[in-house]
């Protein structure tokens, strides 16, 4: 058999069993995994017999985490439409660095990234680039965020570095993504030396307590957090900032996908107005990891911060992939996004999003039914819940994940532990809805009966 025809059909394998098998491998397929550690090999291997070993002991202990039932952290799907394209797009093997090295990717690069900033609203003339994921996303926005205000300044970033460069304030709310602050640290901005607001009961940075700074200041907003999945006031931090050297950045991770639809697009409004913007297409768009997405104004400020050029690399007017992400060599991953958007067109996302945040109205409705309190106002598709004090809820968090029907993360919401549900795969249904409401039910009551 082809190795393709024998891949093809562990493929479907995979899916056709993903929603009747529990959602955590066992602890026995974990250790099965010891089989893998062994020497590496001197003589060759068939390839077909080296698909088969990672399909016998590496399925097994995978997280079906692309299958209906999995809550945990914000993970979302593959797309049909999504995942085989970019199983394609990796047959082609592509390079997406140059467009004389890819001319379709380069082109299908262009055309989804002018879809999707049409999509969220954003101007048509911002540049954009596809990365990793949303952590990288925003370390290029905010670089070149860094480069515009300091050329405001009258100082080369890029040329010059940062050691005797004017002072760039940051301010962050105390709910910033962990990201972010990594972001800033690799960028030499540090993560101790910005300014923390602090936030309101549900996440949202609180717009009466941010400071008047009048030095040059990067403002880095959320939309989505990842614990209650509240959006910043972007509107009102923008026009409360009356410093004119400032650059409003949106972490919109998973948020800015409420802009696809019309009952959730009140939460994004006023983000046109910022400087930069970064989001995930391996969350809610479900398309398959890596893949993340920034857009910036200033396209200039973009390709300043990231454009690199060497003797052997084209020059010409063309929009080169590479001139506006960190990587040079990379992979095309515009070509999923692109798939995806396809696939559901702007009438299915926008249901795919909606059915998300009804479900997550479900999971609400079940828990405090049964008489659990869910602490966040449930505005998206992230939904909170504690069923007593930290021990109580951890223990239930864990026999959940142990049943395995289901899976859910936990957290500490100001000060609170608490179990995390995100609706994020477009293959959940609503009986996926009902059973796992089913189990958390039923591990949370017997932990309480045993507690008393
Ligand atoms: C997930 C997330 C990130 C990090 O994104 P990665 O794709 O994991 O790099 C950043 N910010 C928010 C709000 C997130 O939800």
């Amino acid at each position: 058999m082809h190795l393709i025809n024998d891949f093809a059909q562990r493929a479907k394998n995979y899916i056709d069993k993903l929603n009747t098998e529990l959602v955590y491998p066992t602890q026995e397929a974990i250790e099965q995994l010891n089989q893998l550690d062994e020497e590496i090999r001197v003589n060759p291997m068939e390839a077909a017999s080296v698909l088969d070993l990672l399909d016998v002991i590496g399925s097994p202990a995978t997280v079906k985490s692309t299958g209906g039932r999995y809550f945990g952290f914000v993970t979302g799907g593959s797309l049909p439409a999504a995942l085989s394209a970019q199983l394609l797009a990796t047959v082609w093997d592509q390079n997406a660095a140059l467009t004389v090295m890819s001319p379709v990717v380069s082109k299908i690069e262009m055309i989804t990234g002018k879809w999707l900033l049409k999509l969220f609203g954003l101007p048509a003339t911002c540049g954009f680039g596809f990365v990793t994921g949303d952590t990288m996303a925003n370390f290029t926005a905010l670089a070149a965020a860094r480069h515009s205000l300091l050329k405001n300044m009258g100082w080369n970033v890029e040329q010059d570095g940062l050691f005797g460069a004017p002072e760039i304030v940051v301010m962050v709310s105390d709910e910033i993504h962990s990201s972010v602050l990594k972001a800033l640290r690799l960028l030499g901005l540090g993560s101790n030396r910005v300014i923390r607001v602090p936030c309101d009961e549900q996440g949202r940075m609180k717009v009466d307590a941010m400071p008047d700074i009048h030095q040059p200041i990067i403002i880095c907003t959320q939309i989505g957090n990842v614990n209650t999945g509240s959006f910043d006031l972007v509107k009102e931090i923008y026009t409360k900032t009356k410093n004119k050297n400032v650059w409003v950045h949106v972490d919109g991770a998973f948020g800015l996908w409420a802009a696809a639809s019309d009952e959730k697009k009140h939460l994004v409004e006023g983000i046109e107005l910022a400087h930069s913007w970064a989001t995930d297409a391996h969350k809610w768009l479900n398309v398959p990891y890596d893949s993340g997405v920034v857009f910036v104004r200033d396209k200039e400020a973009l390709f300043a911060a990231m454009s690199s050029s060497a003797a052997y690399l084209p020059t010409d007017a063309m929009r080169e992939p590479f001139n506006y992400v960190p990587e040079m060599s990379r992979q095309a991953r515009a070509i999923p996004i692109w798939a995806a958007l396809q696939s559901l067109g702007t009438s299915g996302l926008a249901e795919m999003i909606e059915t998300h945040c009804k479900q997550a109205m479900m999971f609400t409705k079940g828990l405090t039914d049964a008489g659990f309190s869910v602490l966040n106002d449930v505005v998206l598709n992230q939904v909170m819940v504690s069923f007593g004090d930290a021990n109580t809820t951890q223990q239930i968090i864990k026999n959940v994940q142990h049943e395995g029907v289901c899976w859910c993360g936990g957290t500490v919401w100001q000060g609170i532990t608490a179990m995390r549900i995100s609706v994020s795969n477009w293959c959940t249904t609503d009986e996926d809805v009902q059973q796992s409401l089913g189990s958390i039910i039923h591990q949370a009551n017997k932990v309480k009966q045993v507690v008393g």
